[in-house]
């Protein structure tokens, strides 16, 4: 049989199969699979093949197989091994929820998240929300903003999870996929999700609260089926994608429009910062690229952005 897994709480997968129905399993014996050095080897997201097998009238699964991932996301684990955890997989998209003020989300957030999203090939849709709050100055942020990333491709929806504009937008592009919120802790994922699906309990908050008092509990993040015919991946208290580590020559091919210049530099190893005849530089002084683009870009290279880790900005 094949299933998805929907859960994980260690030893045990819940998984669902595409008759809709839910089997507990758990793996037998040594499970590894090459190249992937992680503290779990199936995550929420995984397809898998299993066998069911009865004891005391009890029926279970035994995996035996796993199919192949088109991406994962992992959290480095926190003793300092090199091992990871693998977050979860399989994943279609997801939305980056901003807001301009309060709080606020800086460029150089949103670009570094980006660029993650990117390394780990899992499509990102922007979310300007609390729209209903701005004035003309912050929707001309907003707007500006839209432009600069519209631009380069990524799809952007101003919302408000308040009022329920757009929402619907949203909704449609959740269809059919698997999807997953993130953002600064108070952008509004919470709400968000209740106005997409009311009713559906999902404890990011209380468990984001653990957290701020310091008391480390052990989370898993799980899969929900919406009414709507959608899945959404809740990973509580992870709400940062781990960083991916990266060579200095990867960072300008995870900026999609320097990416695209690059073939045009005279050296094909540019780093686009002192090289002579490099395009994406031609392309910053033409206001081809956007400033703050450039500016996060920089960032990166030089390692000073740690601040703004997406992995460190619940502490
Ligand atoms: P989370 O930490 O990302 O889950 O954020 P929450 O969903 O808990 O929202 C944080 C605060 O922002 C709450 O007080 C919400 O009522 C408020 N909020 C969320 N979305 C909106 C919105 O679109 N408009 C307004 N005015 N307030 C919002
Ligand atoms: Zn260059």
């Amino acid at each position: 049989m094949t299933g998805l897994v929907y859960k994980s709480t260690g030893s045990w997968y819940t998984v669902k199969t595409d008759l809709g129905e839910t089997y507990e399993c758990r793996i037998k014996g040594k499970f590894r699979i090459k190249d992937i050095k992680s503290t779990n080897p199936i995550a929420v997201g995984d397809y898998v093949d299993f066998e069911l097998e009865t004891d005391n009238n009890q029926v279970s699964g035994i995996i035996h197989n796993i199919h192949e991932r088109t991406n994962y996301i992992v959290r480095k684990s926190v003793n300092l091994s090199k091992q990871t955890h693998i977050i979860a997989a399989n994943i279609d998209q997801v939305f980056l929820m901003i807001t301009i003020n309060n709080p606020p989300t800086l460029t150089s957030f949103i670009d570094r998240f980006l660029v993650t999203t990117n390394a780990y090939s899992i499509k990102t849709i922007l979310l300007f929300n609390k729209i209903d709050t701005y004035d003309e100055e912050i929707l001309s942020e907003v707007k500006y903003l839209a432009h600069v990333y519209r631009k380069i491709g990524y799809e952007c929806i101003a919302v408000s999870a308040k009022t329920g504009k757009n929402i619907d937008k949203v909704k449609s592009l959740m269809h059919d996929k698997v999807n997953m919120f993130s953002g600064h802790s108070g952008v509004g994922k919470s709400t968000l999700i209740n106005a997409i699906e009311p009713g559906l309990n999902i404890k990011t908050k209380e468990i984001s609260t653990l957290h701020m008092q310091g008391q480390h509990t052990t989370t898993f993040a799980e899969m929900f089926d919406l009414s709507f015919g959608a899945k959404i991946i809740d990973t509580p208290g992870i709400k940062g994608f781990g960083v991916v580590d990266m060579d200095k020559e990867e960072v300008g091919d995870y900026f999609p429009e320097f990416f695209k210049l690059k073939q045009d530099c005279k050296f094909n190893n540019c780093l686009h910062v002192q090289e002579p005849h490099c395009a994406v530089k031609k392309a910053l002084d033409n206001d081809e690229i956007a400033f703050s683009r450039y500016r996060s870009y920089l960032q990166i290279l030089e390692g000073e952005d740690e601040h703004y880790r997406t992995d460190n900005w619940e502490k």
